[in-house]
């Protein structure tokens, strides 16, 4: 490794320009240029080893305006060029939270209109009637929860709408990793090994998670050198989530241990193989009220609606 004499700024292991991160597990330094393409690689590939997207696919970003997203939109709008006939449409779900989502809104607009990608906004306002502040009222340890049920079913109608043939989010490797972990210390089988035997189901739009293998910190050197990193304000409601300690813990473990994230998840897709066809869900029906798919009688937003009377 070449180190740069004059200044304490690490160099790149391929070209000896300055370095902008080390990646520890594959003991290297990289320069912006060669992050970049590192990371389009990784994602090319994760995209072709899962067959995440196929030819001729209308493929929907959630994007909240967020880093994730953000990235996510810029590398498929690079990479969809070189898969035939397959187009992308950007939804933002405005939650309606004081003080935060308009700027993200207009992150998010901004960027669409730069890569020239259809963009769609569908509100909680629109959907339910009230926005999360008035709905959480009183209720606000239950925000992630409420909030996240909401997102998905406003995040699915409209990729119906528009004809989605699959839903991508910017779930990055620090997310998989938290959520493996949550599930495991709330005792949530099912939902650990939720993607057992996946592919593309029957009774739901597919949803595929293309920065599944790339750090959150990969993800923010890859927007910084390229001066497209989002500086906008964190969710007031994610300091009750239990996601949050989750995120703290794996923080320090991944700093001492390197890899430690990659092996949670790992374990994940290990058990999955295990588990392949055994079924660990209840069998899905058609919820009584609205008709989507789910497995009691009731699917959890109407459930949602009728204990928040929505
Ligand atoms: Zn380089
Ligand atoms: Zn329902």
């Amino acid at each position: 490794m070449v180190e740069a004499a004059a200044s304490r700024i690490p160099s790149c292991s391929y070209c000896g320009e300055p370095a902008v991160i080390y990646q520890p597990e594959r003991r290297r330094h990289l320069c912006g240029t060669h992050l970049v393409r590192d990371v389009e690689n990784r994602v090319e590939a994760t995209i072709r080893e899962e067959d995440l997207i196929r030819p001729g696919d209308r493929v929907a970003v959630g994007l909240s305006g967020g880093k994730d997203s953000t990235a996510l939109l810029i590398i498929l709008s690079r990479l969809l060029s070189k898969i035939p006939e397959a187009k992308l449409i950007a939804i933002t779900i405005d939650e309606g939270i004081a003080g935060y989502r308009s700027d993200t809104i207009k992150s998010a607009e901004e960027l669409t209109r730069s890569l020239g990608v259809e963009h769609r906004i569908i509100s909680f306002y629109d959907m339910v009637g009230r926005d999360l502040d008035t709905i959480l009222r009183g209720r606000e340890p239950q925000a992630c929860t409420v909030c996240g049920i909401l997102r998905k079913k406003a995040l699915m109608d409209t990729s119906r709408a528009c004809d989605a043939t699959v839903i991508a989010t910017g779930h990055n490797l620090d997310d998989e990793a938290q959520s493996v972990l949550m599930n495991a210390l709330r005792g949530d089988l099912p939902r650990l090994i939720r993607n057992a035997g996946a592919g593309r189901p029957a009774l739901f739009l597919a949803r595929v998670k293309p920065l599944a293998a790339v750090t959150e910190k990969e993800i923010a050197a890859y927007l910084f050198v390229q001066g497209r990193f989002p500086v906008l304000p964190e969710c007031p409601y994610t300091r009750y989530a239990l996601r949050a300690e989750v995120r703290g813990l794996l923080a320090g473990l991944e700093s001492r241990h390197p890899g430690t994230m990659a092996r949670l998840v790992e374990s994940k897709k290990k058990i999955e193989r295990y588990t392949t066809g055994v079924p660990v869900m209840e069998p899905l029906h058609r919820c009584r009220e609205c008709g989507d798919p789910c497995s009691g009688e009731l699917c959890q937003v109407c459930r949602l609606r009728c204990s928040l009377d929505l």
